[in-house]
This record gives C-alpha cells, sequence and structure tokens, in this order.
C-alpha cells in the first residue's frame, strides 16, 4: 500500500518534537512534549535521558493514534548536538546526559587549547566546555565516578536508538560535534581519544545520516503503538537539517537561525577548517560538510532592550494585545539605518563565534545627547546583524562569497531586522513558511533513504517561502562605512573586556 506521510522527530533542549508532513512538505500535525533542564551547579546544565525517551515515544504516540501507522513510510531524527551520557553494558543510564549548555569543563577546555590546539584542525570543532571532549576529560580529571564505570559514551539520539534497537551508531553530524571525530577521514581521532581517556570501542560506529533500522523493540514498539517494521533513519544534527529543511543546500546558500542566541551556517563539498579556529566544520555526509559559526547574542539582545527601556511598549502590548517587540522595532525603525552612528557590540552573554571571548561584554560606542532610546534599540538590532556578518566574513574566506541567505528564528518576525540583515550584507534574505525546518529535513532524509525523494537539493521546489526581502542599496552603503569601524571596536576593546573580568574577579 502507498504511503502519505513522513515523520520528523526533533530531539530538542527543551523539547522533543515529532511532526507529520505530507511528502510535498505540508506539516500536517505537530506535537512537542517538554522537559526539564536542572542545574545541580550553576555552571552545570543536565537532563534526565530516559524522560527525553519517553517525551520521543509520547509525541510518536499522540501522532499514530490519529493517523495510522500504515500511511506513514518512515521517522527521521534530528538532534541538538553536544550531549554525553555515560552507560553501562546494558544500556543504562550512569550519569544525566550534561547538555551543550554545560560550563564546568572550562579548565579542561584551556588546558587543550594551551597544550593541545591542533586538534581542531582534525575535528573542526571549537575547543570549547560545549563540546564532550572537554567534558570527557573533566570526568577524567574529577574521576567522575559514570565515566569510570563506562561502557559506552553515548549522545542522546544514541540513547534512543540504544533503547529502541539495541544497536549504537552514530550518523557523522552527530560525531563531529563531540570533538572526537575526525571530519578528514571520517573516523574517530586516536589523539582525541587519547585526550579524553577512552577508547574507540567505548563510541559507536560512524555512519552516513540515510542510515536505516527496523526492527523496534517489541516493548518499545506496543507502547508507541508502532509497526515492528516501521523504518526510522538516523537523520542528523539539527543545525545541518535545519540548513536543509530551509533549502539553503546549494553552494552559496547561507542559514541564519536567530532565536535566544544564533548560528549562521552553510554547507561545503569539502571540509574547510579553519586555521583560525573561529568556526565549526562538521561532516554531514560523506561528500558534505557543515561550515558555521555559532553565537551566544542574538534575540536575547532585543530582550534585554526590552527590560531595560521598554516599560511603556510592554504595558501598551499588553493593553492592546501586541508583541512589545513590534513596538519597539516600530520605534527603531523610524530611526535611519545607522542609529546616527551608534554602534552596539552585542556580547552580553560573552561570545562564541567569531571572537570566541568569553569575557567579551556589551558596549554602545559613539552615544550623544541627540541619542534617544530608539537609536539604542536600532544600534542593538544592528549590532546583532553586523556580528553576524563578522561571522560570515570568516566562512567567505573559507568557503567564498555567499549569495543568497535563508532566515529563520524569533528574530525573523521582524520586517525591519530582515531589512537590517538584507542592507548590511547587500543580499537577498527568504524566509520559509514554516519554522519546523529541522524535522522538515530529517523527515526529507527519511525520503531519501527510502527512495522516495532523489537527493538533497530537490527539497527546494517544497519549501514554501514566507516573505523575501531585497537589499536597499543606500542603505547598505552606511552599513559599508560603519561595519569597518565596529570590528575595530571590537578587537581595540577586547584587552579592555579582559581587565574588566579580571577586575569583577578581584572585589
Ligand atoms: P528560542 O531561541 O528561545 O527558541 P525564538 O526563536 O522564538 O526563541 O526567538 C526568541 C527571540 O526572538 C526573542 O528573544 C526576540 O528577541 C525575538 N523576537 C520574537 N518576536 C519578535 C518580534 N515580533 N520582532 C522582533 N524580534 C522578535
Amino acid at each position: 500500500m502507498s504511503k502519505k506521510y513522513v515523520i520528523g522527530l526533533d530531539l530538542g533542549t527543551t523539547s522533543a518534537k515529532a511532526v507529520l508532513f505530507t511528502y510535498d512538505g505540508h506539516v500536517v500535525t505537530d506535537v512537542e512534549e517538554t522537559y526539564p533542564l536542572h542545574h545541580p551547579h550553576p555552571s552545570w546544565a543536565e537532563q534526565n535521558p530516559d524522560q527525553i525517551v519517553q517525551a520521543a515515544e509520547k509525541v510518536l504516540g499522540h501522532i499514530v493514534t490519529r493517523y495510522p501507522a500504515d500511511d506513514i513510510l518512515a521517522v527521521g531524527l534530528s538532534s541538538a548536538m553536544h550531549s554525553l551520557i555515560c552507560v553501562d553494558q546494558d544500556g543504562k543510564a550512569l550519569s544525566p546526559s550534561i547538555i551543550w549548555a554545560d560550563g564546568r569543563s572550562q579548565a579542561q577546555t584551556e588546558e587543550i587549547k594551551t597544550h593541545a590546539k591542533d586538534i581542531y584542525i582534525q575535528t573542526g570543532t571549537p575547543i570549547h566546555p560545549m563540546s564532550p571532549l572537554t567534558k570527557l576529560k573533566w570526568m577524567k580529571d574529577n574521576h567522575y565516578e559514570p565515566y569510570m564505570k563506562a561502557h559506552k559514551f553515548l549522545s542522546i539520539k544514541e540513547y534512543l536508538l540504544w533503547q529502541w534497537f539495541g544497536r549504537t551508531d552514530v550518523d557523522y553530524a552527530i560525531a563531529s560535534a563531540t570533538g572526537l571525530f575526525d571530519v578528514h577521514r571520517l573516523t574517530w581521532s586516536s589523539e582525541a581519544l587519547n585526550i579524553a581517556g577512552i577508547s574507540e570501542e567505548q563510541l559507536s560506529r560512524p555512519v552516513s545520516p540515510t542510515h536505516t533500522y527496523q526492527g523496534l523493540q517489541s516493548d518499545v514498539a506496543r507502547k508507541i503503538g508502532l509497526p515492528l517494521d516501521l523504518p526510522i533513519v538516523i537523520g542528523s544534527s539539527d543545525g545541518p537539517l535545519a540548513n536543509l529543511g530551509n533549502g539553503a543546500i546549494t553552494d552559496g546558500d547561507v542559514a541564519m537561525t536567530v532565536g535566544t542566541s544564533g548560528a549562521i551556517r552553510r554547507f561545503a563539498s569539502q571540509p574547510h577548517v579553519d586555521a583560525l579556529q573561529e568556526t565549526f566544520c562538521y561532516a554531514f555526509t560523506e561528500d558534505k560538510w557543515i561550515l558555521g559559526g555559532p553565537t551566544n547574542n542574538g534575540g536575547i539582545v532585543l530582550r534585554w532592550l526590552k527590560e531595560l527601556l521598554g516599560e511603556q511598549e510592554v504595558q501598551l502590548a499588553e493593553e492592546k494585545g501586541l508583541s512589545p517587540y513590534d513596538l519597539l522595532t516600530k520605534l527603531a525603525a523610524d530611526v535611519p539605518a545607522g542609529a546616527e552612528n551608534l554602534l552596539f557590540l552585542p556580547y552580553l552573554n560573552g561570545e562564541r563565534a567569531p571572537i570566541w571571548d568569553a569575557q567579551a561584554k556589551g558596549s554602545f560606542i559613539g552615544l550623544t545627547l541627540r541619542h534617544q532610546k530608539a537609536h539604542m534599540v536600532r544600534a542593538g538590532l544592528e549590532g546583532v546583524i553586523f556580528s553576524l556578518y563578522h561571522v560570515a566574513q570568516s566562512l567567505e574566506r573559507l568557503s567564498g562569497r555567499s549569495n543568497h541567505i535563508y532566515a529563520s528564528g524569533g528574530f525573523a518576525r521582524s520586517h525591519l531586522w530582515l531589512q537590517i540583515l538584507a542592507d548590511v550584507f547587500e543580499q537577498e534574505v527568504k524566509v520559509p513558511e514554516s519554522h519546523q525546518s529541522s524535522a522538515w529535513g530529517a523527515a526529507w532524509l527519511a525520503m531519501m533513504a527510502l527512495g522516495e525523494a532523489p537527493s538533497l537539493e530537490a527539497i527546494k521546489a517544497f519549501i514554501p517561502m514566507r516573505v523575501s526581502c531585497s537589499p536597499n542599496h543606500e542603505q547598505h552603503q552606511t552599513y559599508k562605512r560603519l561595519y569597518p569601524i565596529y570590528e575595530q571596536a571590537v578587537k581595540a576593546l577586547q584587552p579592555s573586556f579582559q581587565a574588566l573580568h579580571q577586575s569583577e574577579h578581584e572585589v
């Protein structure tokens, strides 16, 4: 019998989401189940892996109670990167899932950067507390009991696959995100394993993202209500899948996702590892890699401005049932591009790409008596885009000029913010209709694995776009003049950020 639907299952940081799609990318239904994040110490970030598996089973179960499982072709998987779980022989978790936001391995990060910085050239993963490499070294240095007893070290998706199929494989992108994977040879790196103090047998077998499983454990199948032979396709991590699901798949396409934080990513047909270590390079398939940079400061900047300066707008928005963000961006739209020469360095939350400086701070530069609240909001929006442009410069150095931008995340709700993006980059910006890009990317891979989609690139015909925004030449000239001043200010102020950080720790 021919099938009608395909499911993308996305294991995110805050929730599991199952999205039922028709083959042409139309969302039929989606179901979400949240799970908590625990901070047993201020810088730690942990989750219960069994809660995540249960959430995944629950959302899939919900879909099959409403749509016949016989109509479903397959499930494609997506998950957040950098999670780490110590498990025993039977696949039982010995530790929580330690997620990307966990900062416990700061000292190990510094040590690896000092003694084995070049490991990055092999792995393409910035040396950072987010990565399992530094977490494993922390475990080793601290004689962490689950590490000492572990039979295997898994990410959350591998953990789920072990519960469902009793096997452990890992797709190239999730393997890459561990910081232990050689992106050039698509094998585990013995140098990295050495630093982590673990053996290759303690990791899963790397496989391509179309790797398919059948033969769900019968108790799991019964619990969810899925047929035993429903194909489950391993998929990839949420970053490259968001590019795929947004249509940013061919050379020169760049995806920008800006929610609270942000990322800019593009595919390349070779691994490009940045000698300056400003960007990441993760393997996706045997012949595609994803390059990019994550930023800590996206929508959080506007949220901060709203909390600091937006009391009036918040109140008015409540009275009128509007979004306070819309009122603030409306205010900013009345100020000319460049906010009358007011710049904002958006590093409220330290920064990852491109400066990788946890001590970086936010700064307004160029304040005068004529600047008002609206200027500060506009400069905030522009600062976020300048910082993305800064990352994009590193990517262009590695893989050539980009020509199309695909935007998604909370910032894409603002026409002004999209216009600033188009004007700074002097490029067309497209915004897809659906917010479920990672799930659609995962579902598309499942269709490819089962012969229902011809190629990665063919997805472009099945992504309806919501808006598209063209650059304004005059405004671009303003940004072209201001950007070098912004970049110079970033460089000039880094020693001051450092000094302020030291001062903070001396009092
Ligand atoms: P998350 O990254 O937490 O999943 P979102 O993708 O929804 O969240 O992004 C949230 C951010 O999007 C907010 O902090 C805010 O800066 C921005 N945002 C939300 N709505 C708007 C809007 N109408 N205009 C401009 N920015 C908005």
